[in-house]
């Protein structure tokens, strides 16, 4: 089977399950202190190691986060019940996960890519994160380790768990959700969204179907995927494998699959478990949560404007697509701040817009010291015409670097602004050299400004600002 046979016979069908953990100051049921990367086992008590005797007291940070998250994701927010989930594993201490079960805290609501389609959620629930084991003395998995270390730190610190239904296609898709997702997440400030120290965490659920095919196919489930880039080459993987099985006459098992980054593969890990294994019953140490209709109403009017609403004011003061890709990584990496700084006028807002995707968006740390009002400056000189585009991009570098005034930095690298005589000048000089090419130019075969541009540009080493050149030419032709 070839790649393209793969492509146009089958279609892969994903829904992902994304952990997030909230960024609440104390853990969901006990006072200790949620922090990452602390000395282990220092952030522990009798409720969050489950010792005999031990009660939890639910947190309402943790609560109000959940509905904002819900909220966001335009879920219907409810009554819901924590319930048990049974099972053993070293770094859960209680042998049991406090979750959510039939009853969710949010249900049914869904999210929009730009510019792609809607995917809908299923549920987005409370509960509890467990231990870390760390595996020593192999690959780092359990099968070759001499031995295991826990860290009870991060149990009990607050998760809710986003379940999208099954409506991605792709992996680009399966990637632009979990980057949507990411950003509407941290706008809510329920979490800070990084996936490197774990703080989201993705599942994705693969199957395959002949393309035409009503029925979905038997599903596998990937754990394990630490970065965007593994999520979608894993998805890739085993899209590729389901469809060479079936291909082949044999039948995908349902099962969890662990994610092999330096291999390149999903390997079993164990035939997947359903939810009556877990043996779920309702917490008895925990009444139901029922927000009232006055704390959900508070709870919405006090969310800031989420990602979509963002890309469509910055589309609107630029004129952009909303769903450009520059329009797209403002927003995803919440640099909007730095457009509207910039955004006087629609010709500064869209300039803004491309040297932050373009040149700010690949260093979010100069990102952070950059001086809005140094780049607002920057911006209007670019939009007017006194630098090029070349030379505001070295200007920005430099900016971002040290700091200062742009306007001093561009003088220092020489870069002044061209006299209008000057450029007049060079303009004349240019249609003379090509009498021929600017008669057909004069009588309407316009693709010809291209070559007049680029020998003013190369006549100017650059400097000539091309818009006010190619005024010029028009203004020339007549
Ligand atoms: P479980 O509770 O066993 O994990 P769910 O029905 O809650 O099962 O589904 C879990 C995830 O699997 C959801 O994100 C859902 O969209 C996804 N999913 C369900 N069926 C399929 C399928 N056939 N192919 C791909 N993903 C699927
Ligand atoms: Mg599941
Ligand atoms: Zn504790």
């Amino acid at each position: 089977m070839t790649a393209t046979e793969a492509r146009t016979d089958w279609e892969t069908v994903i829904g992902l399950e994304v952990h997030c953990e909230l960024r609440t100051e104390t853990k969901l049921f006990c006072g200790c202190r949620n922090s990452f990367g602390e000395e282990p086992n220092t952030n522990i008590c009798p409720v969050c190691l489950g010792l005999p005797g031990s009660l939890p007291v639910l947190n309402r940070a943790a609560v109000e986060y959940a509905m904002r998250i819900g909220i966001a994701l335009h879920c219907h927010v409810q009554a819901s019940q924590f319930h048990r989930k049974n099972y053993f594993y070293p770094d859960m201490p209680k042998d049991y996960q406090i979750s959510q079960y039939d009853v969710p805290i949010n249900a049914d609501g869904w999210l929009e890519l730009p510019g792609g389609p809607r995917v809908g959620i299923v549920r987005a629930h409370m509960e509890e994160d467990t231990g870390k084991t760390t595996h020593l003395g192999g690959g780092g998995r359990i099968h070759d380790a001499s031995h295991s270390l826990v860290d009870y730190n991060r149990s009990g610190v607050p998760l809710v768990e986003i379940v999208s239904a099954p409506d991605m296609r792709s992996a680009d898709e399966a990637r632009a959700y979990v980057d949507e997702l990411r950003a509407i997440l941290v706008a809510t400030g329920a979490t800070d969204g990084k996936m490197e120290e774990g703080s989201l965490r993705v599942d994705a659920n693969v199957s395959v179907r002949r393309r035409g095919e009503q029925a979905f196919g038997t599903r596998c489930e990937i754990k394990n995927m630490n970065s965007l880039r593994s999520l979608g080459r894993a998805i890739d993987y085993e899209a590729h494998r389901q469809i060479a099985l079936i291909s082949d006459g044999g039948v995908v098992a349902q099962e969890t699959r662990h994610w092999d980054e330096d291999a390149g593969r999903t390997g079993s890990m164990r035939s997947k478990e359903e939810a009556y294994d877990y043996r779920y019953f309702p917490e008895p140490d925990l009444v139901p949560v029922d927000p009232s209709a006055e704390w959900i109403a508070s709870v919405a009017g006090s969310l800031p404007r989420l990602p979509a609403e963002r890309r469509a004011a910055i589309a609107a003061a630029s004129g952009m697509a909303a769903d450009s890709d520059a329009v797209v990584t403002v927003v995803r990496l919440g640099l909007d701040d730095l457009v509207d700084a910039a955004a006087s006028s629609p010709g500064a807002a869209s300039v803004a817009v491309r040297r932050v995707a373009n040149e700010v968006a690949s260093d979010p740390e100069a990102a952070d010291r950059l001086d809005r009002r140094a780049f607002a400056r920057l911006v209007a000189m670019e939009a007017g015409g006194e630098l090029t585009a070349a030379q505001a991009r070295t200007v920005l570098k430099t900016l971002m670097d040290t700091g200062g005034d742009p306007a001093a930095i561009a003088a220092e690298l020489g870069f002044e602004a061209m006299d209008t005589g000057d450029l007049e000048q060079v303009v004349d000089e240019v249609i003379a050299a090509s009498p021929e090419e600017w008669d057909r130019f004069c009588g309407g075969e316009d693709k010809l400004q291209g070559l007049f541009i680029g020998a003013i540009k190369k006549a100017t080493d650059g400097k000539a600002d091309l818009k006010a050149a190619s005024g010029l030419l028009r203004a020339r032709r007549g």
